[in-house]
């Protein structure tokens, strides 16, 4: 897989504000926030979206998140935020390495603006689509 400026930074050859390292995870503040204390949680595991990540890094990603969100939460004194991770190009994604945005929302509406086009799901598509994927986790 080609470097990407995240592995860059893991690799110590790019500088970042960095917030937390473990043996599988690494954590530094977006270089372009969107608010006060917009941090990047990043598996070490070089996969380009969340659907190739293996178990154990998803595990330590799930592991750490409520525990950076709490600091970042302490250090920003927001009682707001969202996480964002997007995958694929058609999805926002700019840097091809799986990456979890924290972002905290404040009063002044600094942080993630949300466009949310809801439609309706019909019993009988809700009950195939379900049946479908349930079908499919298993095997993925
Ligand atoms: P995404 O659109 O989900 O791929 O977001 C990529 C994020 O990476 C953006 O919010 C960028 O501001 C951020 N970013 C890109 N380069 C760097 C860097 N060198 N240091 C910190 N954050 C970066």
């Amino acid at each position: 897989m080609a470097d990407t400026i995240f592995s860059k930074i893991i690799a110590g050859e790019i500088p970042c504000h960095r917030v937390y390292e473990d043996d599988k995870v690494f954590a530094f503040l977006d270089i372009s926030p969107l608010s006060k204390g917009h941090t990047l949680v990043i598996p070490k595991e070089p996969a380009i979206t969340i659907d190739q990540l293996s178990d154990e890094s998803s595990a330590a990603i799930g592991r750490v998140l409520p525990r950076l969100s709490r600091a970042v939460l302490r250090a920003t004194g927001a009682t707001a935020f969202n996480i964002l991770q997007n995958n694929g190009v058609g999805a926002h994604q700019a840097v091809p390495h799986v990456h979890f945005h924290i972002i905290p929302k404040f009063a002044d509406g600094s942080g993630l603006g949300i466009g949310w086009p809801a439609r309706q799901l019909s019993p009988e598509e809700g009950k195939q689509l379900a049946a479908t994927i349930a079908g499919y986790v298993t095997g993925t």
